[in-house]
């Protein structure tokens, strides 16, 4: 072994939602589990968050004070509060980043005008405490455009301090949110220099600057979480604006698909079940959740119907309006339906109006509950995921691993670790369709109903195969660790 390997790697993550403390969608599930994964690799791995208000009181608790200071900020030199509190779980080092006057309020995220100066201050103030802490990490690894400043900052204000000698990397979850506003009030909030106001970095238009812009100029590396994904927002399609930016930026882009916590999905331990299983007794025991997700949610009890699930924010992204349109024509008296989402009112509104005349075989659950999105992975047959645009997708990967078949389009993430099934040799992990069409989608739902009602043992080995498939993060971990080793 190398004398660079022994060496422990050390990575600072920063992002703005974690699981257990905060989350509100995949970002918080990969600033969990991916932490977790390079420390069992053997790196040092600190988690940077905001200690928001939102945080449950019992990880408020645990926490220890490591410090404080004040920090300068904005251009008229004000000066803010840092805290450090920090808390040890499995081997990972929390930090989290206490200033009241911007954590104290929202869930966590409130409106682009307050939480654009919240995250100009905690992409600052992340640098301020490695150096306070005197940890400096070889690779700061940021996540979305809420940590894209600390790149910039690294090159600019930091350069000449002891966390100047760390690298950057910023990992694109969702390129849809960028933190775009006017430049006036990003330069006033940032405090970085005028000349990082043009096009090549900032500014977008006469009147706008993007901080997600920014920090992909001056990131050392760039990574998305797709290789087909990395593709497609180089295209204008998906680009999301930033196509150009993006391809002149090409050098630096990777792709390294995510996975999930097989310790936190685990279908065989997962208290959240009636009947815990593994591959052996999957057949017989997904049954049997079926029947209790059926008694909880008033569905018609019956082991036999094709149980379709969809666990999603209900916002456009996830093809929403596919689904709709085709929701009449998707039910037959061998299905069922079973919705949990929040988000959008004119989905959450169409998904109430279908259980309300297919009571029995519809149910719409319009809220977020962890304890019913397991029942669903491990109860459903199939679970749909359509989306226009899908960067990763962890609710394939999770359904995959608890045995239910997803049915997706071929975009991003779901386009990677979604083989096709293929008629002919009965292989592949799903039911796949490619342009964005309601026709296809109901296609794609029905050649999967039509195996499993009409050639169950083909669909049971699609079911085992999924299962058997590798979803953990080890394989990830690993590219991760490969290029945060690349000088
Ligand atoms: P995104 O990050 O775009 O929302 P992902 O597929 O990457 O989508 O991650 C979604 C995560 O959030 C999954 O862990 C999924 O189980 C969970 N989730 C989404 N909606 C709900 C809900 N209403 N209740 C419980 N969990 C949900």
């Amino acid at each position: 072994m190398s004398e660079m390997n022994e060496k422990k790697t050390r990575v600072a993550f920063v992002g703005s939602e974690c699981y257990p403390f905060v989350k509100t969608g995949g970002l918080g599930d990969v600033m969990y589990a991916l932490p977790r994964a390079l420390v069992r690799e053997g790196c040092e791995v600190r988690v940077f968050l905001p200690l928001y208000s939102c945080i449950p009181q019992k990880y408020k608790d645990q926490m220890n004070w490591k410090g404080s200071f004040m920090m300068d900020l904005t251009t008229d030199g004000r000066t803010f509060f840092v805290g450090i509190m920090e808390l040890s779980m499995n081997g990972v080092i929390y930090d989290f980043i206490e200033n009241r006057e911007f954590f104290d309020w929202g869930n966590p995220y409130t409106g682009l005008w307050e939480d654009i100066p919240k995250y100009c201050y905690f992409s600052k103030a992340v640098l301020a405490a490695l150096n306070y802490l005197e940890w400096i990490p070889d690779v700061i690894h940021c996540h979305d455009w809420q940590a894209s400043l600390t790149p910039v900052y690294l090159r600019t204000r930091f350069a000449g301090t002891p966390v100047g000698a760390a690298r950057s990397m910023l990992t694109i979850h969702n390129l849809r949110f960028q933190g775009i506003c006017s430049i006036d009030h990003l330069k006033y909030w940032s405090g970085l220099p005028d000349d990082l106001f043009n096009y090549p970095v900032f500014k977008i238009n006469e009147n706008e600057a993007n901080m997600f812009k920014g920090g992909l100029a001056f990131a050392d590396r760039i990574t998305t979480v797709s290789e087909t994904y990395a593709h497609e927002i180089q295209t204008d399609f998906y680009g999301e604006g930033l196509n150009s930016h993006l391809s002149y930026h090409s050098v630096k882009l990777r792709g390294i698909v995510n996975g999930i916590d097989v310790e936190q999905w685990d279908s065989r331990t997962d208290a959240l079940l009636p009947a815990p299983y593994g591959r052996e007794n999957a057949l017989a025991a997904k049954g049997e959740n079926k029947l209790a997700l059926q008694r909880r949610l008033g569905l018609e009890e019956d082991q036999g119907k094709f149980v379709i699930g969809l666990v999603s924010r209900l916002t456009d992204q996830k093809g929403l309006d596919l689904v709709d349109a085709i929701f009449e024509q998707m039910l037959d008296e061998n299905t069922q339906v079973v919705v949990l989402g929040t988000g959008d009112p004119r989905y959450e509104g169409a998904f109430r109006y279908y259980e309300s005349v297919h009571r029995g075989q519809v149910c719409s659950c319009i809220m977020y509950d962890e304890s019913l999105a397991h029942l669903i992975y491990a109860g459903a047959d199939a679970l749909l995921v359509p989306s226009l645009f899908e960067p990763c997708g962890l609710t394939q990967l999770i359904s995959m691993r608890y045995g239910t078949v997803p049915i997706v389009r071929e975009t991003g993430g779901l386009k990677d670790t979604v083989a096709p099934f293929n008629p002919e040799n009965g292989e592949g992990n799903g039911f796949t369709f490619d342009a964005y069409r309601a026709d296809l989608l109901l296609d794609a739902v029905r050649r999967g109903r039509e195996v499993y009602l009409g050639d169950r043992d083909r669909w049971n080995a699609i079911v085992l195969r999924d299962m058997d498939r590798d979803v953990s993060w080890t394989h990830s971990a690993l590219q991760y660790l490969e290029l945060y080793r690349e000088g």
